[in-house]
């Protein structure tokens, strides 16, 4: 597939210089595409339809930029298996959890936007005023690469629900989702410069973005490096800035809790898309009483997720996004065992092309290790032992990262007591399901902000206080 252009004003448009760059299938190494690379050049024009565009968009009733997007969600949903293979080629993710995941999942949070309209309070009486809820005016959506048409829409719809407008940069690695997603904006007819993308370099296209005085606010989702970059650029001009950065996330298995299932989960968590998943339970506690039943469990369970082609049906692993994720990735569990942790998963032999890794357990981390601080973003797990509730707590918190979590016990009380103690946004108790209406989004250095449901709507609207 070639794309050459981007998408400024509601037209495909070419790039001031005229610069590509190749898509690779991480399965195989093949090049798969070729897409537009632009300049900052690229920026001013996009920033400026945004502009243009905001006064009559922000102007409708939200009932009416609702319908727009339900729209936009009939044509996604039409393309929902092209959507699923196109991102299992591009990033490697099982075709099964593709179509579950990568095309399911931002389909549901778009129709949530929909649904929500009637029921959200764009204004409201507190005493002699009258509050209301404002669009918050041009927004830069900056996106990555492991969820790529989640990350897009948890953004887009509810900027473009509250009344802003949007210049989206999508992640290098997965452009050619983020074009079916310019095309069905297209196809929807939604007004000119309500929606652009400028596809490129993050340190070129998300830097000139950040920066730029046009943009109202910054909503990023990334690594936690790249976000502070980012609000010390967005500073210069007080945007606004809401940031989705990396975790490292604890599954609390308490010494009443179901064993069997919760290592089970706690696997399929942390193995799931390859490991490259921030709310990823990455670090699996458990009480010393049961620690060699859970690392010989864990083992098992690992064993089942053998790497394969993510285009057959039966397979649950596939490659990581690119030669560079891999490298980082097996230096990890070098650096690792070098610190003492037992390879109790993992080695042995792998496809000869692509970027595969293979499902790695490392037993007997302790909490101060590389493995356990660090965001490795691959399918490595680090198995911990500890002695009582307490423990658990501290070691679970003895992280800069705060996104997600999970705690397992008999005892529902139990388990929400120490969950309310965990410092992360989210944490789910027993194997609970992700809910996509539910605020979503990191304590600590996982971020600031919320995405989805009430609260994603939120994040784009500022407030206004009138007294009569
Ligand atoms: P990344 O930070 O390298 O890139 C994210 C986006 O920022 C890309 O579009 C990239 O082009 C752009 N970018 C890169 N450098 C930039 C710069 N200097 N200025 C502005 N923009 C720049 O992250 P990634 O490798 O694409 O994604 C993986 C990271 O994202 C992981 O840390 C992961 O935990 C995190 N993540 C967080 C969430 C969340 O919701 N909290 C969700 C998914 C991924």
């Amino acid at each position: 597939m070639k794309r050459t252009k981007l998408y400024i004003g509601g037209e495909w448009v070419q790039p001031v210089d005229a610069g590509t760059s190749a898509v690779e299938n991480p399965a195989t190494e093949e090049i798969i595409g070729e897409v537009a690379a632009a300049t900052s050049a690229d920026v001013e024009p996009a920033v400026q339809a945004a502009r243009g565009a905001f006064p009559a968009w922000s102007g409708l009733a939200p009932a009416e930029r609702a319908s727009r997007l339900e729209r936009l969600w009939h044509i996604l949903d039409r393309r929902r298996e092209e959507i699923a293979r196109t991102v299992t080629l591009e990033l490697g993710t099982p075709l099964k959890t593709a179509t579950a995941i990568q095309a399911g999942l931002p389909l549901t949070v778009l129709r949530s936007y929909v649904d929500l309209v009637g029921a959200y309070a764009f204004s409201e009486e507190i005493g002699h005023s009258l509050v209301l809820k404002e669009p918050v005016g041009v927004v830069a959506a900056i996106t990555p690469w492991n969820y790529p048409l989640h990350q897009m829409i948890a953004k887009v719809a509810p900027a473009l629900l509250a009344g802003c407008t949007v210049v989206l940069k999508p992640a290098e690695l997965t452009p050619l989702v983020a074009y079916m997603l310019a095309d069905a904006v297209h196809e929807a007819e939604l007004p000119a410069g309500v929606f652009n993308m400028v596809c490129g370099p993050g340190a070129v296209i998300g830097t000139a973005l950040a920066g730029h005085p046009g943009v109202d606010m910054v909503s990023f989702t990334g690594s936690t490096e790249v976000g502070k970059q980012i609000s010390v650029l967005a500073a210069s001009t007080v945007k606004k800035v809401a940031l989705e950065l990396g975790g490292k996330s604890a599954n609390v298995i308490l010494d009443d809790a179901d064993l069997v299932t919760a290592v089970k989960v706690g696997v399929g968590n942390a193995f799931l898309n390859a490991g490259q998943t921030c709310t990823a339970w990455t670090r699996m506690l458990v009480p010393h009483s049961r620690y060699e039943e859970a690392v010989e469990l864990a083992a098992a369970a690992a064993g089942k997720y053998a790497v394969g082609d993510p285009m057959c049906a039966g397979t649950r692993l596939g490659p990581v996004s690119s030669a560079r994720q891999r490298a980082s990735v097996l230096a990890h569990i070098d650096t690792g065992l070098s610190q003492g942790a037992r390879l109790v998963a993992g080695g042995g032999d792998l496809p000869s092309r692509g970027h595969y890794v293979p499902a790695t357990v490392l037993a007997d981390v302790k909490p101060d290790d590389v493995v356990a601080q660090e965001e490795i973003f691959g399918p490595v797990l680090a198995v911990i032992p500890f002695s009582d509730d307490e423990e658990a707590v501290t070691i679970a918190n003895n992280s800069r990262y705060g996104l997600s979590g999970a705690v397992w016990s008999g005892d529902e009380s139990r388990a929400l007591a120490v969950a309310g103690r965990l410092q992360s946004g989210s944490v789910d108790i027993n194997g609970a399901a992700f809910n996509p209406v539910a605020p979503f989004g990191g304590y600590k250095q996982s971020g600031t902000g919320r995405e989805l449901g009430r609260y994603g709507l939120d994040e784009f609207l500022q407030t206004k206080a009138i007294q009569r």
